[in-house]
């Protein structure tokens, strides 16, 4: 059956990590994004993804120069996100921030406008402000063509939005064969239950923000001794690409370098066949086999904890570090939740609430030390 986006290709630009000058806090290398884009749309791929906070603004503004302002408007879809629990204090100023990724684009309308990170505390935002409402009214006066929301929570929290919301168009999932069978992130259930409520989905963090081209050796070794030349973030990309219902893959391409790498795979691209994804499958069982936190994310312990710590997302975090090696990606996830309202690791008091209810008996206490330890 057709589906929205179906006639996408299966790669997205992601305007998150754009190449910089002068590091994190420098400007955008605009110089460079133009030659990004011009290959990209040279090469037939259209989608581009912004959001109203990526690097502080200065993503949207980019997409202005170097894609709005050189191409014919229905040459490319852009897509941007409204995070109504970045600050704003009322309805009127989370509304706001349409009106200003709108200016700074100068696109005139939007493709796709997405609810940005719906999940735990951040999806009442949304439905105190009436974002819901307002998207449905910006599509109707023609904003914006298409909405839809990106999510960070559990494939139950997905089903409840996506029944509470059912015309919302699509959906943007964490979705990467590293995450397919984690307790936390759930990118097999949330991708499921996306295809039960007959939603295509967008694909974000296919390469777990580079966790997965950066493998440990001996995973690194299978995809390896079953293609040589190809790289390792080509399986994760492609995995990801060869799901049904897929409108495409983000992938949050930083330098010319790593585009071409992920155009020569993607431009004809070809689905995964069963002898490739047995290797996926083997890599990831392998990945699954490292010792880890063993949490399900099933969040009992949160509600009790008097710290507001967000405990689940914690041990994701050390995850990474753990199985991946990451230590730099697992810091900035444990960063990121602090963002979103948690108290860190080191400010458990110990009261013991959250190990009393956890069906895992994972020690939490110790091991939000180690968090602590090796995190913060
Ligand atoms: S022991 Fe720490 S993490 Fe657990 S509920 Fe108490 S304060 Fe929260
Ligand atoms: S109760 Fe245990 S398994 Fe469940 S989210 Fe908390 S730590 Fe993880």
């Amino acid at each position: 059956m057709a589906y929205l986006g179906e006639n996408i290709k299966k790669l997205g630009f992601g305007l998150m990590r754009l190449p910089m000058i002068g590091g994190m806090d420098g400007d955008i290398d605009i110089a460079q994004v133009k030659d990004m884009v011009d290959l990209f749309m040279a090469k037939g791929f259209t989608y581009f993804d912004t959001a109203y906070g990526y690097a502080n603004g200065k993503s949207e503004a980019a997409a202005k120069t170097a894609l709005v302002d050189r191409y014919p408007r229905e040459s490319f879809q852009l897509a941007t996100k409204l995070p109504a629990w970045a600050g704003p204090k009322t309805a009127d100023e989370a509304k706001q921030m349409f009106w200003t990724s709108l200016e700074r684009t100068g696109a005139g309308y939007f493709d796709f406008y997405l609810l940005h990170n719906c999940g735990g505390g951040r999806t009442a935002v949304f439905d105190n402000f009436g974002i819901w409402d307002y998207v449905r009214e910006l599509k109707q006066k023609g904003f914006v063509k298409h909405i839809g929301f990106s999510f960070h929570d559990t494939a139950d929290e997905l089903d409840r939005i996506l029944t509470a919301h059912p015309d919302m168009e699509f959906v943007q999932l964490q979705l990467n064969y590293g995450d397919w069978e984690s307790g936390s992130v759930q990118s097999r259930k949330c991708y499921e239950v996306a295809l039960k409520h007959n939603k295509p989905i967008i694909i974000m963090e296919p390469v777990k923000g580079g966790s997965l081209a950066n493998l440990p050796d001996r995973v690194g070794n299978i995809l390896k001794e079953a293609d040589p030349k190809a790289s390792q973030a080509s399986w994760a990309i492609r995995f990801a690409a060869s799901l049904d219902n897929v409108i495409t893959v983000l992938s949050g391409m930083s330098t010319l370098e790593q585009m071409k790498d992920n155009l020569s795979y993607m431009e004809n691209f070809k689905p995964l066949n069963a002898e490739e994804k047995t290797v996926v499958e083997k890599a990831r069982q392998i990945l699954m086999d490292i010792p880890q936190v063993p949490c399900t994310s099933c969040a009992y312990c949160v509600e009790g904890c008097p710290q507001g710590i967000h405990i689940p997302q914690m041990f994701d975090a050390m995850n990474r570090y753990l199985v991946y090696d990451d230590l730099n990606a697992a810091k900035f996830a444990c960063g990121l939740e602090q963002m979103f309202g948690s108290k860190k690791a080191s400010e458990c008091i110990a009261c013991g609430a959250c190990e009393a209810v956890c069906p895992q008996k994972i020690q939490i206490i110790d091991e939000l030390k180690r968090v602590a330890e090796t995190l913060e």
